[in-house]
């Protein structure tokens, strides 16, 4: 069971469970973008599980209409076992999801794997018309010039800082040069990506770069926040914009909730308070 401390980032252990959190946040006008908890799986076998089980929840979320997505990670679904196998276990996901009306995004994962990540969503983007969206990093050097690439393409991306470590000969290192990366990003994607942006972001001040770019290109535009992270601020976006809540469920949940916690002083002191309070 999930103890009450890591309830904060993580909706549950079962699918039940972040389809009620679904539920919760629809009422609250903000979407949920779901993602099975998994990664870096060496053998082909759990690959193919969470393949067959993301296709079940895809099921669920159609059949309850909720306004629910899901967020695949390319190493859970067998990229490290082989590029073939990711792209069959993705084959099954997207199609499943296309026939059930049932956006997918894609997340990006360490350095080495965005060329085969950004291949399998061209595919897909193409396939579906747009039924998909990836994540694209703006720490990383490429991405720039990926993005002239993704702009050709119905489909979405959603722009974030990048959560990995990569060496400096792919990625900027220093905090205040990705910031600027991210601005930059967000300014080509503003004006260019005519279906939409995508921003990943907690960054108040990256928020209000967004809507001021919305205002300067027109561009409709969507915020996805982690649960757990600024939720009074992403309710109060509600408001105003398209605004979504990723999720992440299931049983491997401790590495997940170990990086939340890790990742900011503020969210230390949470988990240590909670602790010694109960
Ligand atoms: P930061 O640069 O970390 O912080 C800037 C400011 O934002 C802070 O000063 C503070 O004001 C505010 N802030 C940030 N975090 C918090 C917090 N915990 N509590 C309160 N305020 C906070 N990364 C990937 O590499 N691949 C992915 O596929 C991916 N998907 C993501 C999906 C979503 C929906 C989101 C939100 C993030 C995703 N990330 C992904 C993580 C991302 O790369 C960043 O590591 C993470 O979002 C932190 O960067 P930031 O822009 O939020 O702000």
């Amino acid at each position: 069971m999930i103890p009450p401390l890591a309830r904060r980032f993580v909706a549950g252990e079962s699918a039940a469970e972040v389809l009620e959190r679904a539920r919760q946040l629809q009422a609250r006008d903000v979407g949920t973008i779901c993602n099975r908890l998994g990664e870096h799986y060496d053998e082909r076998g759990p690959a193919d599980e969470d393949a067959a089980a993301y296709c079940r929840l895809v099921d669920d979320i159609a059949d309850a209409d909720l306004r629910a997505r899901v967020s695949v990670k390319p190493s859970q679904l067998g990229l490290d076992v082989g590029e073939d196998v990711f792209r069959e276990n993705l084959a099954r996901v997207v199609e499943r999801a296309d026939d059930r009306g049932v956006f997918v995004w894609l997340d990006m994962e360490d350095h080495p794997t965005v060329e085969a990540t950004l291949n399998a969503y061209e595919h897909h983007a193409r396939e579906t018309g747009g039924n998909v969206g990836v994540c694209v990093q703006a720490n990383l050097r490429r991405t720039r010039t990926d993005l002239e690439r993704l702009a050709e393409l119905p489909g979405k991306v959603r722009l974030v800082k990048g959560a990995y470590d990569p060496p400096a000969e792919v990625a900027y290192r220093d905090k205040q040069r990705v910031d600027a990366e991210f601005r930059d990003c967000l300014r080509y994607m503003f004006a260019n990506f005519e279906g939409g942006v995508a921003v990943g972001s907690h960054d108040p001040e990256m928020l209000s770069l967004a809507d001021s770019l919305h205002e300067e290109f027109g561009t409709p535009y969507e915020v996805q926040m982690l649960m757990g992270v600024r939720e009074d601020a992403l309710f109060d976006l509600a408001d105003d914009c398209e605004v979504w809540q990723y999720a992440p469920y299931g049983d491997r949940w401790l590495s997940y909730f170990y990086r939340r916690v890790m990742e900011r002083r503020q969210n230390a002191l949470f988990a240590l308070r909670a602790i010694l309070s109960g």
